[in-house]
């Protein structure tokens, strides 16, 4: 099968049925054309993921199209803003038909779940890599940065966390329980705040999707804004089901595992009193934002943990 082919059989239906977006040219020229409306920012990142580093080796590939474009959507929802479209670079070991149909499903799938429409993309032979670039948009001046928490700032959590890091124990159980089959579920299927997105763009201060763990991630914002955080242990919000997997251990999940695409905030105290209720009730407030350097769980200071991981995926394999 040609590249044309390939494209035109798993690819173009995942593009042109939005009718409200931006997006004014899909897939099939040299570019693509979208139209930010006045008065908006664009919102852009691009996000690799390579085979046996950011996805296991044999990964699902239904599986596996769902997680590559919810992680990159959820640093659309770190930033506030709102999914436009998305292009996706492939690089494929071989053309296999089967993987092509279970892989542009789970894709597509999460393409409808986010509301981000492809725009365009690009395939070639190598070992197995995705390259994925998602554009959003965003009121003028509105998008959410690290660089805002300032010193008393409140610092919360949205969903549980830990669980997605927990799940790598049980990939390759053959007979999961009801409380590894509800962790897993958080591993394979991870669901972008996209939901917070308005909500967090008019009341945080600062923002960051955790995808490698609430200590490095926390840590971002907090070298970004040259601030510190205290936070608290028994705040952190676990699922019952990684409790009673992990027991004493699901701390050390919450807070040193990736993979969650849940969000850390921060929120002036003015602006968390004016924040709605619906807000609130999806957020667990874990401490807050100090003038002190440092970052202190139970007082004691973890800032090493805390130190931007970027180079970890050089030396993670799974
Ligand atoms: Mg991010």
């Amino acid at each position: 099968m040609g590249e044309f082919e390939l494209i035109r059989r798993y690819f173009l239906p995942l593009a042109g049925r939005q009718e409200s977006g931006s997006l004014i040219l899909g897939p099939g020229d040299d570019c693509a054309i979208q139209r930010i409306p006045a008065g908006r920012d664009l919102v852009f990142s691009v996000d690799a993921l390579v085979e046996g580093v950011h996805f296991p080796r044999n990964y699902r590939p239904d599986y596996l199209g769902w997680r590559a474009l919810a992680a990159a959507a959820s640093d659309l929802a770190a930033m506030g803003a709102d999914p436009e479209c998305f292009t996706l670079a492939l690089t494929l070991p071989a053309v296999d038909e089967q993987w092509l149909e279970d892989f542009s499903m789970g894709l597509r799938k999460a393409s409808e779940a986010f509301g981000l429409e492809l725009a365009g993309g690009d395939t070639t032979s190598g070992p197995l890599t995705l390259s994925l670039q998602v554009h959003g948009t965003v009121e003028q001046g509105a998008g959410i940065r690290r660089s805002g928490a300032r010193p008393g700032d409140l610092i919360a959590v949205s969903g549980t966390l830990g669980d997605a890091g927990a799940a790598l124990d049980y990939l390759s159980e053959p007979a999961p329980s009801a409380d590894m089959l509800a962790v897993l579920e958080r591993y394979h299927h991870p669901w972008p705040r996209l939901d917070l997105a308005g909500a967090i763009r008019q009341y945080a201060t600062a923002a960051v999707d955790i995808s490698d763990g609430l200590l490095a991630d926390l840590g971002h914002i907090l070298s970004a804004s040259g601030v510190g955080a205290r936070i608290e242990s028994a705040r952190m919000p676990l699922s019952p089901a990684l409790v009673r997997l992990k027991g004493e251990k699901a701390l050390d999940c919450a807070l040193r595992s990736g993979d969650d695409y849940e969000l850390c905030l921060c929120f002036s105290r003015e602006n968390w009193e004016r924040a709605p209720e619906s807000l609130k009730r999806q957020l667990t407030v874990i401490g807050f934002v100090d003038a002190e350097p440092g970052l202190y769980l139970d007082g004691v200071d973890c800032s090493l943990e805390a130190v931007p991981a970027g180079f970890d995926h050089f030396r993670s394999e799974l």
